[in-house]
């Protein structure tokens, strides 16, 4: 069987991992892989049995149970929660924060690992989240580890929430932000940090389409044929 291409990006909440991704997977026929919305999926799920999140034993024991299946409409990943469809229900920022607790949690990662691994032995994927390079695709062909400054991300998840309508203040967001990087950074399972052999991006000061360009570019220079 001919070996599919593999694209992982790792880095920090909002920085703007699924804007690129996406348009990189356009671009060269791939499939986006958003892995942050399979643990979405999952803790949406505790949030409606109204379980304690903190209660590591009940997450990880039930864990198992919980069936998240990915789909795709018109390349467009979906996520399905014991048989529905909850794509529409993820991006609620109860169930960001939500999915950074439970994603600490040994059993809720060994949980979503095959399903990650099989979609990349598949096809040819660029897969988002926090461990991809460094324990999901170990053997990535290329491993891009992007980031921005917190203010940054701060300012584009305040017009994200503007243009919905919502109003918070950017100190807020911003601290938001700071405390899920440190709980995303500082657990004891799977933490987000650079893969040795990732490419470090700062996109503070460039544009999505720099972005996407150069993450093409170094996708050729690691054997991808375009
Ligand atoms: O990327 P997104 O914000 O959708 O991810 C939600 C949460 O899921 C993150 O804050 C992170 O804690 C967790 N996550 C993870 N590993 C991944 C993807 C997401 O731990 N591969």
């Amino acid at each position: 069987m001919k070996k599919t291409y593999n694209i992982a990006i790792d880095g920090p909440a909002g920085a703007g991992k699924s804007t690129i991704a996406r348009r990189v997977a356009g671009e060269l026929g791939f499939i986006y892989v958003d892995t942050g919305a399979m643990y979405r999926a999952m803790a949406l799920c505790f949030l409606r049995m109204g379980a304690d999140l903190k209660d590591q034993e009940l997450v990880g024991e039930q864990c198992g149970k919980i069936k998240v299946d990915i789909r795709y409409a018109d390349g467009v990943q979906q996520v399905l929660l014991n048989g529905e469809n909850v794509t529409d229900q993820l991006r609620a920022e109860e169930v960001g924060n939500a999915a950074s607790t439970i994603s600490a949690y040994p059993a809720v990662r060994a949980a979503l690992l095959e399903l990650q691994r099989n979609l990349a032995a598949s096809s040819n994927v660029i897969m988002d989240g926090r461990d991809i390079g460094t324990l999901v695709l170990p053997d990535a062909d290329c491993k891009i580890y992007l980031t921005a400054s917190t203010r940054v991300r701060a300012v584009r998840r305040y017009k994200e929430l503007e243009a919905k309508g919502e109003i918070r203040s950017l100190e807020e967001i911003e601290k938001d932000i700071i405390d899920r990087d440190n709980r995303d950074m500082n657990r004891d399972t799977a933490p987000l940090r650079q893969a040795e052999d990732a490419v470090y991006l700062d996109a503070s000061a460039m544009t999505i389409d720099q972005v996407v360009e150069r993450i093409k570019d170094l996708a050729a220079e690691r054997g991808l044929e375009v």
